[in-house]
């Protein structure tokens, strides 16, 4: 007998038969991966709001102060491990023969579960560079903050930044611009962990959706575009996607 699943043969019928997949997806994914939220219990960290520290103004202010908040986020980030949602979304991508990932997650765990074609909407938390040239940093520049003073540049002195887009700032342009085209080609759209409230990424999904895709939802909670998509299977990422892939392997 099957398992109960939380999605429609339809669905895998149309993954099996696809030609074009887009995929995007948001913090829920990494939900199991124990990186929740911003609002980790951090010890000093629960003092301050996400907002009060991952911008430029706060940044200028007191920069070993942002620099040593991405360095405590970067230790999670490094424990943590892809959890069998991230798998099942690289196992797709083997057997769809264009896949585009396009995640608003900054934990880099797509990629260190296999994902190949991986656009990061919101950057990447394990990358970081300099302010004024933009140099990339390597991991011992980063180390300067150990000594209490903020990492710089070894070129211009400039301050060191995560590769992360902060509030008020604009998304990168061309990953921009390489998601709307996935959506527009995809004749499955699957939108995956993420409430869909922030905007751009969250008009992506209906972009595809009006070009033609077949759109579902993957949350645990209907989220606000739930009833603008074709299907919602309701459950969490890590028991839901392994199941949907095994399902289309079986039959494509
Ligand atoms: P969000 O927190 O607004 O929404 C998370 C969604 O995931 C919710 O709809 C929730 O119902 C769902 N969810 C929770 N657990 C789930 C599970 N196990 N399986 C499936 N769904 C689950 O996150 P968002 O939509 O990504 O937007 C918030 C912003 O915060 C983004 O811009 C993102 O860049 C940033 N952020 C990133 C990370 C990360 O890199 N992992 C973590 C926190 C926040
Ligand atoms: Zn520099």
């Amino acid at each position: 007998m099957m398992p109960h699943v939380p999605f429609t043969d339809a669905l895998v019928e149309r993954l099996a038969r696809a030609r074009s997949v887009a995929v995007l997806t948001g913090a829920g994914i990494s939900a199991e991966s124990g990186i929740a939220t911003f609002r980790d219990p951090g010890g000093i960290w629960e003092r301050f709001r996400p907002e009060e520290l991952a911008n430029v103004r706060a940044f200028l202010r007191n920069p070993e102060l942002v620099q040593a908040w991405y360095a405590h986020r970067r230790a999670l980030v490094a424990e943590a491990e892809p959890n069998a949602g991230h798998l099942a979304l690289a196992e797709l991508e083997t057997l769809i023969p264009d896949f585009t990932l396009i995640t608003q997650n900054v934990d880099d765990l797509h990629r260190r579960a296999g994902s190949r074609n991986v656009v990061e909407l919101h950057g990447n938390l394990t990358r970081s560079s300099c302010i004024d040239c933009r140099r990339p940093a390597a991991e011992a520049d980063l180390r300067m903050l150990a000594s209490g003073e903020p990492a710089r540049c070894p070129d211009c002195g400039g301050y060191l930044r995560p590769d992360v887009v902060w509030f008020g700032e604009m998304l990168p342009v061309e990953a921009l611009e390489t998601a709307h085209e996935a959506a527009r080609r995809a004749d499955v759209f699957l939108s995956i962990g993420t409430s869909a409230v922030v905007y751009p990424a969250a008009e992506i999904p209906r972009l595809a959706r009006e070009q033609g895709a077949y759109v579902a939802e993957v949350n645990v909670a209907p989220s606000a575009i739930a009833g603008d998509v074709d299907e919602v299977a309701l459950g969490p990422a890590g028991t839901v996607l392994p199941r949907l892939a095994a399902a289309v392997r079986a039959r494509r």
